[in-house]
């Protein structure tokens, strides 16, 4: 039976172990990642014995705890350089301990008073950063991906109200760069517009939207009899970190008459820092924006804003009644109907905290730190002759790639890295050539372990047979 007593206990000994978890994953004692094959990793933990046979208690749990982080990737860990989850400051942890317990949820306003009312300012504070204050609304919804199919179905609605009752149209079109993230793709499939019907924006070498492309892919939409519900472009590119010209499409958008999309899902959140804000200009003439708080302000996954210019176009994208649920007379308070998510966690609860914690100033500068911190990395790489980054980071997201090998040779290495445990690197293609890429989220990632893995890096590429006789290329002599 579970009693106060026994959560206080046994919360108390977990919180020691996660505390002596952080500390040795933040000073690089234990692997960046312990990854083997999964049924080994079911196995270890022994899994299916405690499913079948339950019995587990404080000990039980005990040993079981040590053995589960163990086995997890450490996001504080200095070697940890490869995706766009980091580890979230405390007050965030703090938010998921208190929810674990209380479970009140945002769906109708007498399930989560309290919570209710932190999503609300939440998303008011969202709303004034993009420059939506006034007219503006916007929601807390479980990820980036999710607030894109919102984002979209709101397009959809403004485009065509009856598309709600009726179904989607066959002559629907979304106009996105090939770079644009792969869950846009997924909404407009989900919403029965079909893949086929994302017509492709032109893009430069690294995958950035071009502003001239954008009135040739209109052209070729409206050719083939399509009508475009809404451009998407990229705040910044997941595989690059680059950012498109915000301005020039959101200033095309205006002059056409077209919704204009922003995925700013990992980089909205340099509107925090003076320094880089500027990458942002042209934000405010978006007409919604995704903004994912489990990037770079923070917070545990998940915890997004969708956000619109105009609150009627939030109010039609789900245009359906749940006369069961929703009785609250005062509109707005219950927001369940406004997101995909039924019951939907308080995760406003954790920006929240963060935000009155850290303050606005706190979180820009652990971003602002972050980004300055890849671009140093990037001199640091470019100044070693097998090495060659193809463009200076925009974010603290960084590719590159070892000179002397190929695709296979990248992934290679990547696995190797991961099998050694001491460093984790993500890899993408850029124009079909694998570069190795590096997404800095902790905030103990410094020089020495970029150094530390480049020569890890070439160490392992040498055993491969790479490099071949051929002289590198001089630093000095390759191309700014
Ligand atoms: C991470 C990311 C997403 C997906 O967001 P999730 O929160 O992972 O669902 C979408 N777009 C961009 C540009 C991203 O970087």
């Amino acid at each position: 039976m579970s009693t106060p007593d026994e959560f206080a206990r046994t919360a108390r000994a977990t919180l020691d172990a996660l505390e002596r978890y952080a500390r040795d994953s933040s000073r690089a004692h234990g692997p960046a990642i312990g990854i083997g094959p999964l049924d080994d990793m079911i196995e270890r933990l022994d899994l299916r014995r405690w499913v079948r046979d339950g019995g587990m208690d404080e000990h039980g749990f005990a040993g079981f705890l040590e053995r589960y982080l163990a086995n997890t990737t450490r996001l504080d860990h200095p070697g940890y350089v490869s995706h766009q989850l980091g580890p979230p400051d405390t007050p965030s942890a703090l938010a998921d301990l208190v929810h674990g317990r209380v479970n009140n949820i945002t769906t109708v306003y007498e399930l989560g008073p309290a919570a209710t009312a932190v999503e609300n300012v939440v998303t008011d504070w969202m709303l004034e950063k993009v420059g939506f204050a006034g007219d503006g609304a916007g929601r807390l919804t479980h990820g980036g991906s999710l607030g894109n199919l919102t984002a979209l179905l709101a397009a959809r609605a403004r485009a065509v109200p009856e598309s709600w009752k009726r179904g989607t149209p066959a002559d629907l079109a979304v106009l996105a760069p090939a770079s644009v993230h792969y869950s846009v793709l997924r909404a407009a499939a989900i919403l029965g517009l079909g893949e086929d019907a994302i017509v492709p924006i032109a893009s430069d070498s690294l995958g950035r939207l071009k502003p001239s492309g954008l009135a040739t892919a209109l052209e070729r939409a409206e050719a083939a009899g399509r009508s475009p519900i809404a451009v998407v472009a990229s705040a910044c590119a997941t595989a690059t970190g680059l950012h498109d010209d915000l301005r020039a499409v959101g200033t095309f958008c205006r002059e056409r008459g077209l919704w204009f999309h922003v995925d700013g899902a990992h980089g909205v959140s340099a509107v925090l820092s003076a320094r880089h804000r500027h990458l942002l200009d042209g934000l405010d003439l978006a007409d919604s924006v995704v903004w994912d708080a489990h990037k770079m302000l923070r917070t545990s996954a998940m915890c997004t804003g969708v956000l619109f210019r105009s609150a009627q176009d939030l109010a039609r994208a789900f245009d359906q009644e749940a006369s069961y649920l929703m009785y609250q007379d005062v509109p707005g308070n219950d927001l369940g109907l406004q997101t995909f998510e039924a019951t939907k966690a308080p995760i406003g609860l954790k920006l929240f905290l963060n935000l009155a914690w850290r303050g606005e100033g706190g979180l820009g500068s652990y971003l602002a730190r972050q980004y300055e911190k890849t671009r140093r990395f990037y001199r640091l790489i470019r100044a070693r002759p097998w090495f060659d980054c193809p463009y200076e980071p925009e974010s603290n997201i960084l590719c590159f790639r070892y000179r002397a090998g190929g695709n296979d040779l990248h992934l290679e290495v990547r696995r190797r890295l991961a099998e050694e445990g001491d460093f984790h690197v993500a890899a993408t293609e850029l124009a079909r050539i694998r570069h190795f890429r590096l997404t800095i989220m902790s905030p103990e990632t410094e020089a020495a372990d970029i150094e530390r893995l480049l020569d890890r890096i070439e160490r392992i590429a040498s055993s491969l047979g790479a490099p071949p006789v051929a002289e590198p290329v001089a630093a000095a002599a390759k191309p700014a």
